[in-house]
């Protein structure tokens, strides 16, 4: 699969796209995870992954989206985002994951993108905007990758996104990104109406016949203003995926992305971790896009890295949920999103200000910890690069004592670890 998958890329993505894959996001990102094991053994918490939503808005009305898409238009200025990412540069930052809303409506995207070439940036679009002309300026540039959204065939497609013609006009952009050259994958957001249709090998076979070059599944999170329970995969649902995700990695040559496996296949949570945290387009600090909660923001006069770093309310998250579970605090202990945002008195972040009703109304569901289904990874590319830059990074192990390091407020010693889990439902109770 391996040398099928490399001579592809060499043969279809414009070798300035390829060399700055290789080099900003390969060897550089390594390099920024080297720095942040070094800053976790100093107790010093700074996410080597920073996810920046740029703006709300959006032209799709998606289920399960948790973004105010329909309010009055928030981004984040471009002068904060260039601020922001030289700070996370001076921490040896050098990859950025851009969201929305729909980022390619934020008239400074590719402002963005030309003021930082030493960086790389995943752009998780719905590919609706992207014409010919911008596929082309972003070749230029070199220094992003497009991840087009797509979730389902042309009916499921409308049904999930709340428009017409969706899936067509996605495929538009997407073919536009692959004309360019530009290293380009598909994600999709696994749920009840499309896990038959795209969980598939023929669908990844399709994929590659088109000339994508990676895909990430993630699972449905029923969550925000319209949550579709219905929607949610069921436990073993969700053991099928990772199970399919790890043989098609050996056997299609198309890359297969994960953000919630390590290599031995145990589950994590990457906000747990401290891999990566979430600026909302106000320049809110969240520990992750679907908690709608900050104290700091990036306008702090410490600055970004400093409030990030020295944040009370973000060192809480990440230990108490490394303590509750290995999967999704949110959908599995949403009672302890809610203890954790009351003790530091969190904003609550969303423009339409029901993120706490919201919470209330969480039935709690399991999540990615499958502790009877763990499933280690079988391709050894996959295997030593988790090994190595993505698993857990010691978060499920006792963090090592506060003080031991410079300037960290004392911290409050955790409830209880490993607190009883109350009685989770599954999708079809
Ligand atoms: S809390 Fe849930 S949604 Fe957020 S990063 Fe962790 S697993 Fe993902």
């Amino acid at each position: 699969m391996l040398p099928q998958l490399a001579i592809r890329g060499l043969r279809t993505i414009a070798p300035r796209c390829l060399w700055k894959f290789l080099w900003n996001f390969g060897v550089k990102g390594a390099l920024s995870v080297e720095r942040f094991k070094r800053r976790i053994r100093r107790g010093e918490y700074f996410p080597p992954f920073l996810y920046l939503s740029i703006i709300n808005s959006c032209n799709l009305r998606c289920q399960g989206c948790w973004v105010d898409v329909d309010r009055e238009r928030e981004l984040i200025d471009l002068e904060s985002l260039n601020r922001l990412i030289k700070d996370a540069q001076r921490q040896g930052n050098s990859f950025f994951g851009i969201l929305g809303g729909e980022p390619f409506m934020h008239p400074g995207l590719l402002d963005l993108l030309a003021a930082h070439r030493g960086c790389y940036f995943q752009i998780f679009t719905n590919g609706q905007f992207i014409t010919a002309d911008i596929a082309q300026r972003l070749r230029q540039l070199g220094n992003s990758t497009p991840l087009i959204s797509i979730e389902g065939r042309e009916i499921t497609s409308d049904l999930r996104r709340g428009k017409r013609d969706v899936f067509n006009k996605t495929l538009r952009g997407l073919d536009h990104c692959l004309k360019a050259g530009l290293p380009t994958g598909v994600a999709t957001s696994l749920c009840q109406s499309n896990i038959e249709e795209l969980l598939t090998e023929s669908w990844l076979r399709e994929l590659v016949k088109r000339g994508v070059h990676y895909a990430w599944y993630h699972t449905y999170r029923p969550v925000g203003p319209q949550m579709h329970p219905e929607l949610a995969l069921s436990p073993e649902q969700i053991a099928r995926a990772r199970r399919f995700v790890v043989e098609m990695r050996g056997r299609v040559p198309i890359a297969i992305i994960d953000a919630y496996y390590d290599h031995r296949g145990q589950a994590l949570c990457p906000m747990s971790t401290g891999a990566s945290h979430h600026i909302n387009p106000g320049g809110e600090v969240e520990p992750c896009p679907i908690i709608q909660f900050a104290v700091e923001n990036i306008r702090d006069p410490r600055g970004a890295s400093v409030a990030i770093r020295d944040s009370a309310f973000l060192r809480d998250f990440r230990q108490l949920s490394a303590q509750a579970t290995r999967g999704c605090v949110v959908l599995e202990r949403p009672d302890l999103v809610k203890a954790l945002v009351a003790k530091h008195g969190a904003r609550d972040t969303t423009r339409r200000g029901t993120a706490l009703a919201e919470l209330d109304a969480m039935t709690p569901r399991s999540s990615q910890w499958l502790p009877d289904a763990e499933i280690p990874e079988q391709h050894w590319l996959y295997w030593l690069a988790k090994k190595f830059w993505f698993n857990d990074f010691g978060a499920y192990q006792p963090a090592p004592p506060p003080g031991t390091t410079r300037a960290l407020p004392a911290a409050e010693a955790p409830a209880s670890p490993r607190e009883p889990r109350p009685p989770l439902v599954t999708a079809d109770e």
